[in-house]
């Protein structure tokens, strides 16, 4: 029993029963094939000859639910062939009537799907603007022009119980789409691409709109290159949630597909290990959730966590100090004769790496004066404003830990938030949470 039920024989998925199946056939382990329906068996033409090829060779007999067909017959033949195509046009004319509608519609320049945020269903689908909606739009262009950060305009919307047309709370990528749509200037596009002036009311003029898109698509705003300074903010954070390991930053990169069209990868998070390779995650996705999570932290906590630890300082500074009292006694036991080179040499090697380590653990326990700006109530904007440099150093000073999950099926397109796991290397964070 070959099944690949869940597998439509009109997409292009690969079949791997039917890839077993045909294999079985080669080999001569099977003669006879009964399926529903030949145009559930092959979904193209060639496979439908090579069907016939192995018919011919091994003696294959064809059963469907339908109807016998007997491929060793030239009427089997041509019926199997005529059912064939008769199912590929039958495929091919749904799509195209399917594209036919969607480029109607967007030449027509009608809304099409769910309510939009900003604008409310008149009778006849066609869009009302809702006052209150537009008011909110009109706000965020302005926050985003005025430099501030989409997860701090988030997170204000939130808190002022403003909820998304579907109802949910404002999450950083929705916030984000949301500002950039050009139906919010009154542009209706088709796959991505202008298509004509949308039938509503628009809620930003287009000026404005092509200056939210100059500065929220910019490079310049996402990543960081300066020479030798760190590019991403995750690398050597965040680790893959299936190895272990630390993932990697990826360019982003447009690839040529075979049939000539292109595909865009933004930046991305990924799990580069041979073997493993099973996680990878929209870059800004991923760094503006930890962002809000930071500042989140940081806004309760910031004077503790940064301000140091005078406690450990002062223990750290003890075993310092009776380290380095041992090392100058062997020194001096070595200079008067009491113990050889060799001994001198051990004792050293020993105390050396504990004198690192505590020394590592002083610095850690010291407040960091570089990082004051980060406590008081402007953490957002001094966040925004910080380097990749700075912010990694925060990350590491708070002892977050990463995790970016593998998620399981789905298109990966949409961002879950909660397949990116956050917690704390100890317990100087009471309130752990995985996200904001
Ligand atoms: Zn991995």
């Amino acid at each position: 029993m070959f099944e690949d039920n869940d597998v439509s024989a009109s997409k292009s998925k690969p079949r791997p029963a039917y890839v077993r199946m045909m294999e079985a056939v080669q080999r001569g382990a099977v003669t006879g094939v009964v399926v529903w329906d030949v145009d559930r068996l092959t979904r193209t033409p060639r496979e439908l000859e090579d069907v016939i090829d192995f018919a011919d060779r091994v003696g294959l007999r064809l059963a469907s639910v339908g109807g016998d067909i007997d491929l060793g017959t030239e009427q089997g033949r041509m019926m199997a062939r005529m059912k064939g195509t008769v199912a590929r046009y039958e495929i091919e004319q749904s799509r195209r009537r399917l594209r036919a509608k969607h480029v109607e519609l967007a030449a027509s320049g009608r809304h099409n799907g769910p309510r939009p945020f900003g604008w409310d269903f008149r009778e006849d689908r066609s869009l009302a603007i809702n006052p209150a909606e537009a008011a909110v739009i009109r706000e965020c262009v302005d926050r985003v022009l005025a430099g501030e950060g989409i997860w701090k305009i988030c997170r204000d919307l939130n808190d002022r119980g403003i909820l998304t047309s579907t109802g949910r709370p404002w999450v950083p990528q929705v916030l984000r789409r949301m500002v950039l749509r050009w139906r919010n200037c009154g542009v209706r596009t088709h796959n991505g691409k202008e298509a004509g002036e949308g039938q509503w009311e628009a809620v930003v003029d287009r000026e404005t709109h092509e200056r939210v898109v100059a500065l929220l698509t910019d490079p310049a705003r996402r990543s960081n290159n300066r020479g030798t300074a760190p590019k991403y903010l995750l690398t050597s954070v965040a680790r893959c949630g299936e190895c272990g390991k630390y993932v990697v930053g990826t360019n982003e990169h447009t690839y040529k597909l075979k049939s000539g069209r292109t595909r865009t990868f933004l930046h991305a998070y990924k799990c580069p290990h041979a073997g493993c390779m099973k996680v990878q995650r929209n870059m800004a996705e991923v760094d503006e959730l930890v962002s809000g999570v930071v500042v989140g932290v940081l806004e309760r906590n910031g004077v503790r966590l940064l301000g140091g630890d005078p406690v450990a300082a002062a223990q750290a500074r003890d075993r310092v100090n009776a380290l380095e009292a041992k090392l100058a006694l062997a020194a001096d036991q070595y200079a008067e004769d009491v113990i050889t080179g060799d001994q001198m040499k051990r004792i050293s090697e020993r105390l050396r790496p504990q004198l690192e380590a505590e020394r590592g653990r002083l610095m850690q326990s010291q407040p960091d004066p570089a990082l004051a700006s980060f406590t008081g109530a402007d953490v957002a904007e001094a966040w925004e404003r910080a380097d990749v440099e700075v912010r990694k150093r925060i990350i590491r000073t708070l002892g977050m830990e990463v995790s970016i999950e593998r998620v399981g099926s789905g298109n990966g397109r949409t961002f879950d938030p909660e397949s990116v796991c956050i917690s704390w290397a100890d317990t100087r964070e009471p309130d752990t949470q995985r996200s904001q």
